[in-house]
Order: C-alpha cells, then structure tokens, then sequence
C-alpha cells in the first residue's frame, strides 16, 4: 500500500532542505497528501524547568516569528496550503505524534544526524519519535556541515 499522507517535521533552519525534499517526492511517487510540522518548545524547557519570570510576551514573539517562517519555508511547495502548515506549542515528540492522529498520517519524515559519542546520550528528536509513533518514522541522513 503507498503511503497516503505524508507528515514533514521542520526545525525551520536551512538544514531540514533535504528532508522537505525527500519527503515532497515519496508524496509525488506515492500520490500521498503532504502536511509539515514545526514545534515551538516552550522557553523554560531550555532553561531546564521553572523560571522566576514572566516568558509570555517572549514566548509570543517566538511563536509569532516561527509563523512567519514556516510560511515562508512551505511556500516552496505550492501543495502546502494553509491548512497543510502545523504550528504547535510544546514537546516536539507529543505534538508531532498528535498531529500525526490527529491528521492520520501514516509517515512521518524527519531529520537524523547520525550521533556518535557524548551526542547521543543528549538524544536526538528523530530517536524520540520512534517511541510510541502512531505511524512508520523515516529519519532522513543530515550530512555534516563541511
Ligand atoms: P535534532 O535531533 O533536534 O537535531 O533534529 C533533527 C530533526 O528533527 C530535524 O531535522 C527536524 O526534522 C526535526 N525537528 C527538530 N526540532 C523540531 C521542531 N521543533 N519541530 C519539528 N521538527 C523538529
């Protein structure tokens, strides 16, 4: 059975070019319904946990500017329509496993940069989407910057 609609998840930074690629054409080759994702983490998780102060209107602005780039991001691709473009807040695995149901999705593509060493013990999100996926995962090989 083909795939029938395909989940992109972006982190919005030049990198993921070749995972929209990949996953642009699997949808053309398959005839699947292409859909991306970008996932706003909220500030105090990059700070480890609470935080004495109020984050709102930074984290609006966060929000506010990775809308502007994912619609700039998806107008690449003339298919990813408004509502083809997911924005979310929170955890990327949660949100994107949602999304993913919510959509029924039956492939989510992803970036992977191969971790070695100390790297992978701090994880990678492609690794975090396997556990629990609702659908097949396929993680797209980041080359290293030259
Ligand atoms: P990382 O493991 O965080 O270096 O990210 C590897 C891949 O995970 C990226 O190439 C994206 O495909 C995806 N990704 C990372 N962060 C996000 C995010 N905030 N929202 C959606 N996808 C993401």
């Amino acid at each position: 059975m083909p795939y029938q609609h395909i989940l992109v998840a972006v982190d919005l930074t030049e990198e993921c070019d070749p995972v929209m690629h990949r996953a642009h054409n699997l949808a053309a080759c398959s005839g699947a319904k292409f859909s991306v994702v970008h996932i706003v983490e909220p500030m105090a998780m990059a700070f480890g946990g609470d935080v004495p102060m109020d984050l709102s209107m930074l984290q609006q602005q966060q929000f506010d500017q990775a809308h502007e780039s994912l619609n700039k991001f998806a107008g690449k691709y003339p298919e990813l329509s408004a509502d083809r473009r997911h924005l979310a807040y929170g955890q990327p695995r949660q949100e994107i496993h949602r999304l993913a149901e919510e959509q029924q999705c039956d492939l989510i593509v992803v970036g992977s940069h191969g971790r070695h060493g100390l790297a992978l013990l701090l994880g990678s999100t492609a690794n975090d989407l396997l556990h629990g996926a609702p659908c097949d995962v396929l993680a797209v090989r980041l080359k290293k910057a030259e």
